[in-house]
């Protein structure tokens, strides 16, 4: 079985999309930045299984989906430098001066400088290149083409086989197609269809922990020891140059210190 799985640091929320055939919440991940930030900070993570599938190409083609979806090798919440397209180093879709300069502005810690070096056409195209046939997505590009992307982000499904076993899918009407099931009692029925049930699950975890931060309001205690309260730490770091995940940790960031306000 190859899995696809998403890590998240306890700490900071870093997160990182890779695939193993080990046992995933053992296989600590292989990519350099991950790597090297769980070196650092510890290995204090969770992990989500995204997709599995015994079929190498099926793999590839998630993988370079959900690269997509969550954009992962220009945002700076993930530590992805290239998409998972299940191939491990030195094949696939590299795009060695994209990767170099990303590398290079995340080790600097500024993201500002990184340029739209592949324009949204191609990356686009790749995208749904990668999709094939597969139906995920529809046919425009633009807003339309966002919406249905963050649509699909909440249709990742826990399936329930007749004999108890579970297994995390993202396309449950191709699943109930290739399993001779009725998609439509699956969706929407308790008792599913012939024994198998399917409970739609978000992946709650990112997107809780996102809205959380950014609601609360926060106490900042400065290296001169100065007080002050503020409401978007993310902003509030970006601004400062300062590291949003680990101020709110135990040892702070560079003398910089954040605490939770509780409501
Ligand atoms: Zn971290």
């Amino acid at each position: 079985m190859i899995y696809l799985y998403i890590k998240t640091c306890n700490h900071c929320g870093l997160k990182y999309l890779g695939k193993t055939i080990k046992d995933p919440f053992k296989y600590k991940g292989s990519g350099t930045y991950w790597k090297r930030h769980i070196k650092k900070y510890g290995y204090d993570v969770t992990t989500d299984i995204v997709f599995e599938t015994k079929d190498k190409e099926e793999l590839k083609n998630i993988g370079i989906y959900f690269s997509y979806l969550y954009n992962v090798i220009k945002s700076d919440e993930w530590a992805n430098l290239k998409e998972e397209a299940g191939d491990g180093a030195g094949k696939g879709f590299i795009h060695s001066e994209e990767t170099k300069l990303k590398q290079a502005e995340k080790a600097k810690g500024n993201k500002r400088g990184l340029g739209t070096k592949r324009s949204l056409e191609t990356k686009e195209k790749i995208s749904k290149k990668a999709i094939g046939n597969t139906n995920f997505l529809g046919k425009h590009h633009s807003e339309e083409t966002k919406i249905k992307q963050t649509k699909v982000k909440s249709k990742t499904w826990k399936v329930t086989s007749p004999f108890g076993e579970e297994k995390i899918i993202i396309n449950l009407k191709m699943f109930c197609e290739k399993n001779n099931l009725s998609y439509t009692h699956m969706a929407t029925r308790k008792y599913g269809s012939k024994g198998w049930r399917a409970v739609n699950i978000e992946l709650k975890q990112t997107k809780k922990r996102k809205t959380e931060r950014k609601a609360r309001s926060w106490k900042i205690i400065s290296p001169s020891n100065e007080e002050f309260v503020i409401v978007n730490l993310e902003q509030y770091c970006k601004e400062n140059n300062l590291h949003s995940g680990h101020i709110a940790g135990k040892y702070g960031y560079k003398g910089w210190k954040a605490t939770k306000i509780l409501d």
